[in-house]
């Protein structure tokens, strides 16, 4: 097939695949797997690096979603391509929800679980902290269901597109819930530093954007309509609606000024249907340990004229520990400090190595999908050497294992 992807979502990234293949059903995508030698899923295309970079891609969108609530109503399944957008309207006509969303709901479920994805909220895991079930087509076209009692579960949902293709998922859903949304503004760089923990626990999901200049910046808080009003001290609330990146049009950020409405249409910080964030960008993300918050801060505000021209917008979320092997949240609860850049790659390189060296004494990890210089992160991961067992098992001819992979987790 001739027409298939050549870059990511922001054009900031190069594909090298040479074919791409579009399976409709599961019998051919199986096929097409058992008779691959080298083959990369393709998810949305919203990362920044090699992840999802290969030979062949694998594309899903010719395949159907087929959503299915669970008998006892506490979980739904869907394919694994589906978008956040669209398990959502699935779940809103069973009056459903899942605990917490990305900034956007444009993104795949399976690409979004692969990397680790997350939203905010001290108490809410990262996205992969959901899934109950995943249906995988492993190395050798065979389908392999896994679910919460098997004992390498912990280990296959932050995947790294490295086991297999992903072709279904099973999430743990509750009742549908009403989220308000406001913004304050005038945020100082003290009282960010000196109250962090009282303005993470201002609300369920709570995000900070700063421009990195004088000025910390604003606080986007999320309150379900169950939680009572929080005070915000040091900062005042917004009187018109903003977008996250200052100076673009609010109209394609989610509804503010403390009108309730969906969990759907409040949690993400962009409304489906219309652009995320700017769209001509690069992106970064690190997670530090709660306890380091504040240092890493510290440490990246003394250094932030180094980088701060290249800066769209930043962003703090906290993002709750999880058991998952392969996430930055194992066992830790964090902090994200999070970077959307202009695109231009060089000066972008120079200024996350700059970073990754201000951080470098806070046990700070990458995010998976974004753009990083470190090259073994194993050694960070308690569990690499059990996930490299598993994707043995799974893809023993390394299938689905490309060069960054390699350099990154070897
Ligand atoms: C505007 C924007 C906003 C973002 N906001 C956030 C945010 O709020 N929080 C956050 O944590 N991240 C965020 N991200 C990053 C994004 O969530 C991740 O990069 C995520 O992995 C993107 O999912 P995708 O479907 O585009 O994956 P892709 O980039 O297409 O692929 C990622 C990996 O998943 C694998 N994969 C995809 N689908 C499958 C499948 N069906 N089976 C097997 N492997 C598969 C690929 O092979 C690859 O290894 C944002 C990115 C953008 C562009």
């Amino acid at each position: 097939m001739t027409d298939f992807p050549r870059t990511n979502w922001s054009k900031s990234f190069r594909y090298q695949f040479r074919n791409c293949i579009r399976p409709t059903s599961i019998d051919a995508l199986c096929d097409a797997v058992r008779s691959a030698t080298k083959i990369k899923v393709l998810g949305s295309g919203h990362s920044f690096n090699a992840i999802a970079d290969g030979d062949v891609a694998v594309v899903l969108n010719a395949m159907p979603f087929a959503p299915e609530i669970g008998d006892d109503g506490k979980k739904v399944s869907i394919a694994g391509h589906a978008t956040y957008g669209d398990l959502a309207r699935f779940l809103h006509l069973h009056g459903l929800a899942v605990h917490n969303l990305a900034s956007l709901p444009h993104i795949s479920i399976a690409g979004a679980i692969a990397t680790a994805t997350h939203g905010s909220g001290n108490l809410n895991g990262n996205l992969a902290t959901a899934v109950c079930g995943l249906e995988f087509v492993g190395g050798d076209g065979r389908i392999i269901r896994v679910e919460r009692t098997d004992p390498d579960f912990d280990g296959m949902l932050v995947h790294l597109g490295a086991l297999g293709v992903v072709t279904r998922v099973t999430l743990d859903v509750q009742p549908a819930f009403q989220v308000r949304q406001n913004v304050y503004e005038g945020l100082s760089w003290s009282t960010l530093l000196d109250n962090l923990d009282e303005i993470f626990a201002a609300g369920y999901s709570v995000s900070v954007f700063t421009g990195w200049g004088d000025e910390a910046g604003q606080i986007w808080v999320k309150a379900t309509t169950d939680e009572g009003t929080h005070s915000i001290r040091g900062a005042t609330p917004a009187a018109v609606k903003r977008h996250p990146i200052i100076g673009l049009d609010p109209v394609n950020a989610t509804d503010q000024l403390g009108e309730p409405g969906l969990w759907s249409d409040r949690l993400p910080h962009f409304r489906i249907g219309f652009m995320p964030s700017s769209g001509e960008e690069i992106q970064s993300e690190f997670h530090v340990p709660r306890r380091h918050a504040v240092a890493a801060l510290e440490a990246l505000v003394a250094v932030r004229h180094s980088f701060s021209h290249l800066i769209q917008a930043g962003e703090f979320r906290t993002v709750g520990a999880d058991r998952l092997w392969m996430s930055p949240q194992y066992q830790r609860d964090t902090l994200s400090i999070h970077f959307t850049w202009r695109r231009d790659a060089a000066a972008v390189d120079q200024a996350v190595s700059q970073i990754e060296a201000a951080l470098a004494p806070y046990e700070a990890l990458p995010h998976w999908g974004k753009v990083f210089s470190a090259r073994d992160l194993s050694e960070h991961y308690p569990m690499a050497s059990a996930f490299k067992k598993v994707r043995e098992r799974m893809d023993p001819e390394r299938k689905f294992w490309n060069e960054w992979l390699d350099r990154i987790i070897g």
